[in-house]
């Protein structure tokens, strides 16, 4: 193998988003995925939501509580392990340390400004490339139940400057935004219509991506995992995988939640750490009452999007380390919450072809992922995107691709940057 070509590890959104930029740039890529396809962790089946709007961190004060009262239970939307708080512990104590108010006003608004760019660069190449994953560009409904929540939301986006480009809805003007909603919109005191937000799904997305790399040159190995990154004299020397040794002057990981892992092998501490999420999909195709837009249901961070003739509903935050078991009673919540918000279409739908998933998100422990030089000449990062993988996924990689290549990012990339201390 040519030393020149950039590995880069990990075969998900950003890795798949990092090799296009860099060959966009001129350079030569090779990615390497463990697993037999690209896409098949957190990029899988996601909520499919590509929402600047919502583009805040998950360690705002009022999320801090409902972790805490989530502590080993399994059917609150959010919950930690008690097995697993050794393994968050340090993690842990950075992720409340940016929980003040102040930092997450600040981390929201570097969060949608590197949402905003990501969605202009999603666009560009939709268009460009006639991009079709079953995506519709017509907003985002958010339903509240109580007015202290409604107001909350209202708030923030005020504070973050946002509020121009909201509608603020009764409980009537939610049943208008998406009828589908007017049996439930009684239990409802309104709702925040987000026009600019867009849906679709990331797995089509990213065999989309997988194409349009090979097209342009850019080489990917399936079945291949990085067993370690060799450094010599605080230098990139190459990789060894489970097949053979890869000489390279540059590594760009990009492993998602198993980030820290191959770093923490070559002395460097990278604070990210997996948050396990599921998600429901079931057929809709020749049924009666299906909605046409996203809806985020504020009160357990739960998301449910008609994606062409399918319906997903994700959510559930589980701080429980890589944890493989598929609870229960996550997936009675998810079935409830469907039930809960569209009984009309719940009743026609054949629940036993249901395909049920989880992913881990990469969770930063401030909220913002980590790009670019690592401590380590030739080692870049490109990971910790947490819940918003997919909104921040195309923005970022532009910025890693920039800093390798030495040029000048489109946007400010220093809140960033993957050497920030916490
Ligand atoms: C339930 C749920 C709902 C979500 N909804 C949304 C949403 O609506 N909008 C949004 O923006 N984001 C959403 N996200 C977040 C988003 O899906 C993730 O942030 C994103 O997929 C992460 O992409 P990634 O490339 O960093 O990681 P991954 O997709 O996990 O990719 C990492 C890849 O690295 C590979 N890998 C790991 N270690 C090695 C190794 N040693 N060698 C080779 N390969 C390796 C893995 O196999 C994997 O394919 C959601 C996540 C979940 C779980």
């Amino acid at each position: 193998m040519d030393d020149k070509q950039i590995v880069i590890i990990g075969g998900g959104l950003q890795g798949l988003a990092t090799a296009n930029a860099l060959l966009d740039r001129g350079e030569s890529v090779i990615i390497l995925e463990k697993e037999e396809d690209i896409a098949q962790a957190a990029s899988f089946a996601n909520a499919g939501i590509l929402a600047p709007s919502q583009s805040m961190p998950w360690n705002s004060p009022s999320d801090i509580l409902k972790i805490l009262s989530g502590i080993g239970k399994k059917d609150s939307p959010m919950a930690l392990s008690p097995r697993a708080i050794p393994s968050l512990f340090f993690w842990g104590l950075k992720f409340l340390r940016n929980s003040t108010n102040k930092r997450f006003l600040r981390i929201s608004k570097n969060c949608i400004d590197l949402a905003n760019y990501s969605r202009s660069l999603t666009k560009e190449i939709r268009v460009k490339e006639g991009f079709e994953y079953d995506n519709t560009e017509n907003g985002l409904l958010k339903i509240f139940r109580s007015q202290e929540a409604l107001d909350k939301s209202v708030n923030i986006s005020k504070a973050l400057n946002s509020s121009s480009t909201i509608d603020v809805l009764d409980s009537q003007g939610v049943s208008l935004a998406e009828p589908e909603l007017t049996t439930i919109a009684h239990q409802l005191v309104g709702g925040i219509y987000y026009p600019r937000d867009e849906i679709g799904d990331a797995y089509k997305f990213c065999k989309l991506l997988e194409e349009l790399v090979r097209s342009k040159g850019g080489r990917i190995l399936v079945n291949t995992e990085i067993k370690k990154i060799l450094i010599h004299k605080g230098k990139v020397n190459g990789v060894i995988t489970d097949r053979a040794i890869l000489q390279t002057k540059r590594v760009v990981v990009a492993a998602g939640s198993w980030s820290h892992v191959l770093l923490k092998h070559v002395g460097l501490k990278l604070p990210v750490r997996p948050v396990k999420g599921y998600s429901l999909t079931l057929d809709t195709a020749g049924l009666n009452s299906k909605p046409k837009l996203a809806v985020v249901d504020e009160s357990i961070h739960t998301a449910v999007t008609p994606l062409k003739n399918r319906i997903r509903i994700a959510g559930t935050a589980e701080f429980t380390g890589f944890n493989d078991d598929f609870h229960p009673k996550r997936v009675a919540y998810l079935n409830n919450t469907l039930k809960a918000i569209y009984p009309k279409l719940y009743s026609q739908l054949d629940l036993e072809d249901g395909r049920l998933w989880y992913g881990f998100r990469p969770m930063s422990a401030d909220g913002l992922p980590f790009l670019g030089k690592t401590k380590l000449e030739g080692l870049f990062v490109n990971s910790g995107q947490g819940h918003l993988g997919w909104t921040l996924a195309m923005g970022s990689a532009a910025l890693v691709a920039d800093i390798i290549t030495n040029k000048s990012p489109d946007i400010d990339p220093n809140p960033y940057l993957a050497r920030r201390s916490l």
